[in-house]
């Protein structure tokens, strides 16, 4: 039994939206939003929401002046709505200034590395190029000159002034201004180290180093001389009458309440291969993956095409669904260009062709994980595959021609896979020696491997399911011949491998448990 929760909880310190309320707070805001579009699936989407999250914690005091927030597009409500802001990849970090207007505003937020330090630098950034439109709650951020500081006191009510000396690409004196963006009776401005005027007249030797004024004429240097904003941050809010302000609440209200589905449990025999997971992978792809774009260009539609008509050949399918393929088969073989909409209405189920339809809703069996973020989709993208090299391989004529399949896997993954960090690790085994697979048998022992690459390469990973942990594939209990000890090694035997996926993926060892 699984809790459907997503990857983050109310309870962390952004906001997690939906279809419902992603422009309604996105848009017109007084503060500038840097959201995460993600997909629960996706592995580094798991692998990358505790940075999210902590970097939620680490920024906490920013608000209102950045809101992060984050929305699921595996989450079928959503689904339209991440269309629209043109997300066609996961995890996919957008910055939107302040008083926003519609889902282009949004930018891709450019940034060094995915570690805490340089996504915070460049949310700055970003903050930073808001010109006419700055967002109200957020401080001045860029340097204090001579002529400012000389009649500070008199603009600005405030006990304190904090002045941080840095360098030019030092962002210790914004992050420290913002940091303390919600306290009360103290400003922060940063001092750049070519300002020689008051370089000189502070006395300035190191860098960075802080001097606290006050505003009854007093000054004295700040006791942290490194870069270290915990201690800036935590001197300058103990100071007498600087206290958090209460303009601000810092706990956003939970805009999603947290589901409690529980998702019933459904026993899988690992030995069997389940429709359900089959044509769950083909409805993901087609009305989720290949539904996300606005306009499928040639480069795109060809990708498709080719996809399509290898299930057309190859998918061992129910009756109704083999139909439902052929008719969008024929439906897209004449066309060069097509739309989003075209495409989804095309995709849709016709109620006057009731022998031609494809389930609405996934249903993963074989691939159902322990949580919902765990397995389903790229779990039955694996297995699709694989049963579709052994297909081609049993049902081509032309057993030693090149192969069709991997070919077309390898568009599909490049040019649909929503998780793109896999989509390129992807392309980089298969850059590498696809093209030296010759023929249909090959084929299947090329994607058998490059599996269990992708196996190694996970195994404890944060997306590793532990109900379900990565192997080297086939176990012993499924094939005892696969392995043998050659030398007092284990090594695998490839004929008996061979042997094994084309009983396995075979169309006797799909079954159709739990569809209706
Ligand atoms: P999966 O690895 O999805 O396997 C599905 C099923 O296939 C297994 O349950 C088993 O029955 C069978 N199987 C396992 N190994 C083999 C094999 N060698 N040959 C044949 N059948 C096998 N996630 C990341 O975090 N990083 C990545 O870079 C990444 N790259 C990916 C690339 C592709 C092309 C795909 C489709 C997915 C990728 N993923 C990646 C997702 C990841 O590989 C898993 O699909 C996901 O973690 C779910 O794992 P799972 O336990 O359900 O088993």
């Amino acid at each position: 039994r699984a809790l459907d929760a997503g990857l983050y909880s109310p309870l962390d310190p952004l906001a997690v939206l939906g279809a419902d309320s992603l422009e309604r707070r996105l848009f017109n805001s007084s503060s500038a939003w840097v959201m995460e579009f993600y997909a629960s699936w996706c592995g580094h989407c798991i692998r990358f929401a505790p940075t999210w999250k902590q970097l939620a914690r680490d920024i906490r005091d920013w608000r209102p002046a950045v809101m992060l927030g984050v929305l699921d597009c595996a989450e079928r409500s959503n689904r339209k709505i991440c269309t629209d802001f043109g997300v066609t990849g996961y995890p996919t970090l957008k910055f939107f200034k302040a008083f926003s207007k519609k889902p282009e505003d949004g930018l891709k937020l450019r940034r060094q590395g995915d570690d805490i330090k340089s996504l915070r630098e460049s949310i700055i950034t970003s903050l930073e190029k808001h010109e006419d439109m700055w967002p109200p709650s957020c401080p001045p951020l860029e340097p204090i000159s001579a002529a400012e500081l000389h009649d500070f006191f008199q603009t600005n009510s405030v006990t304190y002034l904090a002045l941080i000396f840095e360098d030019e690409n030092s962002f210790l004196g914004r992050e420290v201004t913002l940091d303390m963006l919600q306290f009360e009776n103290i400003a922060i401005r940063r001092v750049l180290q070519t300002n020689e005027e008051l370089v000189k007249r502070f006395n300035v030797t190191s860098f960075p180093s802080g001097f606290l004024l006050v505003n009854n004429g007093s000054c004295s240097s700040i006791p942290v001389n490194a870069d270290f904003r915990p201690f800036y941050r935590s001197f300058l809010q103990s100071l007498p009458n600087v206290f958090r302000g209460n303009s601000f609440r810092p706990t956003v209200p939970p805009t999603v309440e947290p589901k409690s589905t529980i998702v019933p449990w459904r026993v899988a025999d690992r030995k069997k291969v389940y429709m359900a997971d089959l044509e769950s992978a083909i409805l993901y792809t087609l009305r989720v993956e290949a539904a996300r774009f606005r306009h499928l260009d040639k480069e795109r539609l060809s990708v498709l095409k080719q996809y399509v008509n290898l299930l057309v050949k190859y998918f061992p399918g129910r009756p109704a669904v083999m139909n439902y393929l052929r008719n969008l088969d024929l439906w897209l073989k004449p066309m060069t260009n097509v739309s989003g909409n075209e495409w989804e209405e095309a995709l849709g189920n016709n109620p006057e062709l009731p022998h031609a339809r494809l389930p609405e809703n996934t249903l993963w069996v074989g691939c159902q994980g322990s949580k919902p973020e765990f397995r389903g989709f790229p779990c039955g993208l694996w297995t699709l595959f694989h049963l579709l090299t052994v297909q081609e391989a049993l049902l081509s004529p032309y057993r030693s021609s090149p192969p069709e399949v991997l070919p077309a896997m390898r568009g599909y993954i490049k040019y649909f896979f929503g998780c793109r960090e896999c989509a390129e690790h992807f392309e980089g085994m298969a850059a590498e020696s696809m093209s030296r697979v010759k023929n249909k048998d090959g084929a299947i022992l090329w994607l058998w491997s490059r599996h269990n690459r992708v196996n190694y390469r996970l195994q404890g990973a944060p997306s590793d399911d532990p109900k379900f942990p990565k192997i080297q594939w086939p176990p012993q209990d499924l094939c005892w011949s696969c392995q043998i000890i050659v030398n007092g090694k284990r090594m695998w035997d490839e004929r008996a491998i061979l042997r094994f996926f084309k009983a396995h993926f075979s169309r006797g060892n799909i079954y159709l448990d739990f569809i209706k």
